[in-house]
């Protein structure tokens, strides 16, 4: 019969029961012993329901109190010095130091460098790396595990990051970036690993190298070939898993290795007959057809099709299925989501159904079972057939757009001294990124008009007080482009797609971001279009309480994209056109109703990029239409800011540049200004706020340093295009210490003012 497995499960929990066990943690409310008793009951949990489903093999060592690189690290010993030096195993606290900076014991410490997996929006704690770095087995987590696994009847495959992954992951402090000369010290202990799980009766290991799917360099990609050689032995058949695109000019490479089987991920790649042919007669391959990245739910017809002449060459031994990644990047049970439109929910499947789906493909493939296979294909053909789905009206408003409508009216230049004469703005003008603290009040106000405590009309008048309270505290420090502070949104993406149409909200769709901290993306399911106006009145109101021009805030259309799961039925391109034409209606109705300055954040434009260089330019091209569709609709005299963060910008300059954007402001405090020198070497020509300081930190930021920023950013870029504001929004910033680092801020513009 046809092995089935899974590349790893969710681990937070179906009501995120991880989550509050962790914080309560943190917070001191429970101790080590509840946490750890809360953590096994949803990892056994999650074993259960695995194994329910019908896999064969159990995933082991996916599950993490944080993250599965930082496990890695433990499991490793990379343990950066600053956490304190020690032969001991790794100890839960200085696991998360490491992770946070901070834990209930033990000194606290800059926590690790946190950055994206892939192009998912997982965050992994970056390995740190000293030039002669040492490793060793430093904890028993993953061993445990498989122990406690086996108890409880499981036949377990353990999950570890492979070698090559683990150090492309990772960053090197100090010292050249010679990452792979630190494989003479890691292959010894991967080896150790690998021999300790054959000891316990393991009898196949996966082993990720989703770093195969990028591009290597040459050298990494000789360095990938020589480990595996030298890891070759005896121990437990190895699995070498592959995800997230294909594995292109690597293929080869990894056909070839010394293991035992390949993971392709089958849904982002079609390279299952070529490695058929490539594989020797032992080694197995694992088609991973179901899509582990989106909620829908798979048509197991069509991959019945498409698997059959495989399974006949290669037989039912050597034919694996399983999703195509980890289902981490999934919510975990599509079976909570009651309040969900049921014609929509038949359309989907979250990790829980996402085991049916590979096991009633193994069924199918054996020619058993067809009930499971006729369901999917009627749900899908009704979601192919939904009179909801495709909207006649949207096609129709995207072909009628004339040629130009992605292009303001003049060039930059004319437009900036239409501003300039409108505005009247000083020089180095002084503003924010739009969010001001989210107070308990603001989210005690919110719970309660949710559960009905609090009517709409009393829900909107504290909003409008808080409103109030923003715009009052803003005039008051001086500041020159006013906000409204954003106190209506919990979260920037979710606030518009409860307000679009072709949006579908869930009640428990949540995956981890990072940590304890979950995301609930919405479901982009089907065309989209905007029923009414969904920020005028707020920015209209804010803009009555003052003379001083409130800026509009909006999410770009980049953003709101890479923050949803997207619809698989047309390109996401397509999809991000629509959002753009919703959001190009609004600001018309914005600048309207009198406001003459609006932003369109899109911090999310720059990880939108794909894996593979190769697919850059055309993702740059219709990402930068996208956003120039939503902002061009309005006159020389609207001036239209963008907004990013964390972003590094060399290689994509000549987007950003394209955006056109009149002002763009960037997170860039902690870069010493850094991040301008793209701007500079491009001769950017728009204005440019770079941020002034970080705000996440509470500090409050001293005049001298902000001072010492904005000459260097000078240096790069001249006086007159700069604006002066924070790093980002200030939702997680508590009111004292933004009122004392804006006053900071403004008083280090006014000075420099009468310097320059
Ligand atoms: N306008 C948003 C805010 O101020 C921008 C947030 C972001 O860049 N992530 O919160
Ligand atoms: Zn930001």
């Amino acid at each position: 019969m046809t092995t089935v497995h899974n590349l790893g499960y969710p681990r937070i929990g179906p009501r995120r029961e991880l989550k509050r066990a962790l914080e309560a943690y943190w917070a001191g409310r429970i101790d080590r012993e509840a946490l750890l008793a809360e953590a096994r009951a949803v990892r056994d949990a999650r074993w259960r329901d695995q194994a329910d489903a019908g896999l064969d093999l159990i995933p082991v060592g996916d599950f993490s109190l944080y993250d599965h690189v930082l496990d890695m690290s433990a499991l490793l010993g990379c343990v950066p010095p600053r956490f304190g030096a020690s032969d001991e195993p790794v100890d839960l606290d200085t696991y998360f130091r490491m992770a946070r900076g901070r834990a209930p014991s033990g000194a606290p410490a800059d926590a690790c460098e946190m950055t994206k997996w892939f192009d998912t929006n997982y965050h992994y704690i970056v390995p740190e790396f000293a030039p002669d770095q040492a490793f060793r087995i430093a904890s028993e987590g993953l061993f445990d595990e498989v122990v406690a696994a086996q108890a409880q009847g499981y036949r377990v495959k353990p999950v570890i990051l492979g070698p090559i992954s683990y150090l492309w992951l990772g960053k090197m402090k100090g010292g050249v970036d010679d990452r792979l000369a630190l494989l003479d010290n890691l292959l010894p202990v991967y080896g150790q690993i690998l021999y300790r799980l054959g000891a316990l009766g393991v009898d196949w290991v996966q082993i990720d190298e989703p770093a195969l799917a990028l591009d290597l360099p040459p050298t990494w990609r000789t360095a990938c070939e020589a480990a595996y050689n030298r890891l070759q032995g005896r121990g437990p058949k190895r699995l070498l898993a592959t995800y997230f695109g294909p594995l292109a000019e690597n293929l080869a490479l990894a056909c070839g290795l010394p293991v035992d089987g390949l993971h392709l991920d089958a849904v982002r790649a079609d390279e299952l007959a070529l490695a058929a042919d490539r594989l020797p007669g032992y080694k197995v391959l694992s088609a991973g057809v179901i899509d582990g990245r989106s909620p829908w739910r798979a048509d197991l017809a069509v991959l019945c099709e498409r698997l059959a002449p495989l399974a006949e060459r290669l037989g039912a031994d050597r034919l694996w299925l399983a999703p195509s990644c980890s289902l981490l990047h999934v919510p975990v049970d599509l079976s909570q989501e009651s309040g969900l439109d049921p014609e929509l929910r038949a359309w989907m499947a979250f990790a829980r159904q996402k085991l049916d789906e590979v096991v009633a493909l193994r069924q199918a493939l054996a020619g058993e079972g067809g009930e499971a296979l006729t369901a999917a294909s009627a749900a899908l053909a009704a979601r192919r057939a939904s009179a909801r789905v495709h909207r006649a009206d949207v096609a129709a408003r995207l072909a009628a757009l004339p040629p130009d409508a992605a292009r303001r009216a003049s060039l930059y230049e004319a437009r900036a001294q239409v501003q300039h004469e409108k505005l009247h703005l000083p020089p180095l003008p002084t503003t924010t990124i739009g969010s001001f603290p989210q107070t308990d009040e603001i989210r005690t106000a919110r719970r309660d008009w949710r559960a009905g405590r609090l009517d709409e009309a009393g829900y909107e008048a504290f909003l409008r007080t808080e409103i109030e309270h923003v715009i009052r505290a803003q005039e008051a420090y001086g500041l020159d482009v006013l906000v409204h502070g954003e106190p209506e949104r919990t979260d920037m993406v979710e606030y518009f797609g409860e307000r679009l149409d072709g949006f579908a909200a869930t009640a428990h769709g949540w995956v981890q971001s990072y940590g304890s901290r979950c995301v609930k993306p919405p479901v982009i399911w089907g065309d989209v279009s905007r029923p009414r106006p969904m920020t005028v009145d707020w920015s209209v109101y804010a803009q009555s309480l003052t003379e001083r021009p409130v800026k509009g805030m909006l999410t770009g259309p980049v953003t709101i994209l890479q923050w949803s799961f997207v619809r698989d039925d047309i390109p996401r391109a397509e999809v991000c056109r629509q959002i753009a034409l919703a959001l190009r209606d609004e600001v018309g109705d914005l600048e309207r109703a009198g406001i003459g300055v609006i932003q369109v954040d899109e911090p999310a434009f720059r990880e939108g990029l794909p894996l593979r260089r190769a697919d850059w330019p055309a993702y740059l091209d219709w990402a930068v239409q996208a956003f120039r569709l939503a902002t061009s609709g309005v006159a020389d005299e609207t001036q239209i800011h963008t907004h990013m963060c964390y972003s590094e910008f060399n290689d994509i300059i000549e987007a950003i540049a394209a955006l056109d954007a009149d002002v763009i402001t960037i997170e860039t405090a902690r870069s010493d200004m850094e991040l301008l020198d793209a701007f500079a070497d491009y001769a950017y020509p728009n204005e440019i706020g770079p941020g002034v300081y970080d705000i996440h930190s509470p500090n409050v930021p001293a005049a001298e340093r902000m001072r010492a920023l904005l000459y260097a950013a000078a240096e790069r870029l001249g006086w007159s295009r700069l604006w002066v504001n924070p790093d980002c929004g200030l939702k997680t910033r508590g009111w004292p210490e933004v009122e004392a680092s804006l006053r900071e801020m403004v008083a280090s513009a006014r000075a420099l003012r009468a310097e320059i």
